[in-house]
């Protein structure tokens, strides 16, 4: 017999790789996930379902109706609400399995955050849209030796690699360079489809059970490649890479210079969105109240307590408490920083 509150993974526990010692173990794991949009709502979805026993849910955005298309967490009341996504994660998956404890943060992660974030975290998953946070995870991966499952989707491809400190090869070995920005697709430029999200993100969210059920031999260590239109898939070895990990600045030299904030900027075009976001390290935090009362003279104002958006010309702001703002009708970095400045002022 098993203890009532894991009745629940009966199934789970049946299944021998995991039993119920790799469910216990799960019930202790903690996990950080960055980012709650696509491939973030599937993977918070399928672990509070497997009853891992913390997720901490960072997300910098907020709903919008096109999200709803491969955003399976959220639906038109979310949107409705304007709500920020983490706080919609957060109280879909507490409907969801109110066993376990679910920490909502709204936030960008950058280098001077990502240290509080990782705190007594077993693993990290990439939920993100960006090579520039993916590089921050690699290096904040690396330094304090925790796991973390790239992913990434455009079109109808996608991605992943499991990344373990001091065993595999890690991102750098893969990429040693970030690509430079405008270089790469996005969701703009190439679309995505909802079933490469479910396939890549199923895949993190197992390779995150192995890891915390104590199963680490399970793991993948291919990158593993999907292209569902022309039916694709390929597994690339990894093992050269990790035989090579001695020329890797992160894995040998312990160079990590986008965990020093040496490298990455603070200002980024939002993947899929004609949105720019401009943040504002040590920002005083901002009067929403305030902001309010001042801009209602030069547009249309909504707010709530985690956000206020303000409609004008053809820009929609979306402002932070901690001075983020999200800056929709563009994506001209130049021409977003200006119209902040003009209405918001920094
Ligand atoms: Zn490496």
């Amino acid at each position: 017999m098993t203890s009532p509150d894991l009745d629940r993974y009966v199934r789970q526990m049946r299944y021998a790789p995991i039993g119920e010692e790799g469910q216990r173990r799960m019930a202790a794991g903690r996990v950080l996930l960055c980012g709650c949009g696509a491939l973030g709502s599937v993977l918070a979805n399928t672990l509070a379902r497997a009853g891992v026993g913390h997720l901490r849910l960072v997300d910098r955005d907020f709903l919008e109706l096109n999200n709803l298309q491969r955003q399976v967490l959220y639906d038109e009341d979310d949107v409705a609400a304007g709500l920020p996504k983490a706080i919609a994660a957060a109280n879909r998956l507490r409907r969801i399995n109110s066993q376990i404890e679910i920490e909502p943060i709204v936030a960008d992660v950058d280098h001077a955050n990502i240290g509080r974030l990782t705190d007594e975290i077993d693993v990290i998953l990439d939920g993100t849209d960006n090579f520039e946070t993916r590089f921050l995870l690699n290096d904040v991966s690396l330094s304090r030796r925790i796991p973390w499952v790239f992913g990434g989707c455009i079109g109808a491809e996608g991605q992943t690699m499991t990344i373990v400190p001091g065993e595999t090869a890690c991102l750098r070995c893969l990429i040693p360079e970030a690509p430079a920005p405008g270089t790469t697709e996005t969701c703009d430029t190439a679309g995505i489809l909802g079933p490469i999200i479910n396939v890549i993100a199923s895949i993190q969210a197992c390779e995150a059970i192995k890891l915390l059920a104590g199963r680490r031999e399970a793991i993948s260590r291919s990158l593993q490649v999907f292209e569902l239109w022309d039916n694709h898939v390929r597994q690339v070895n990894l093992e050269p890479l990790r035989a090579a990990a001695a020329s890797c600045p992160a894995c040998s030299g312990a160079e990590y210079p986008w965990l020093a904030g040496e490298r990455g900027s603070h200002s980024a075009v939002l993947c899929g969105r004609n949105a720019v976001q401009l943040s504002f390290p040590g920002h005083e935090p901002v009067d929403l109240d305030a902001l309010r009362r001042k801009l209602s003279m030069v547009g249309t104002v909504t707010s709530n307590r985690y956000l206020l958006r303000l409609a004008v010309e053809k820009y929609l702001f979306t402002i932070f408490p901690d001075g983020r703002a999200i800056i929709g009708g563009t994506d001209d970095l130049a021409e977003a920083k200006s119209a902040y400045a003009r209405y918001v002022g920094n």
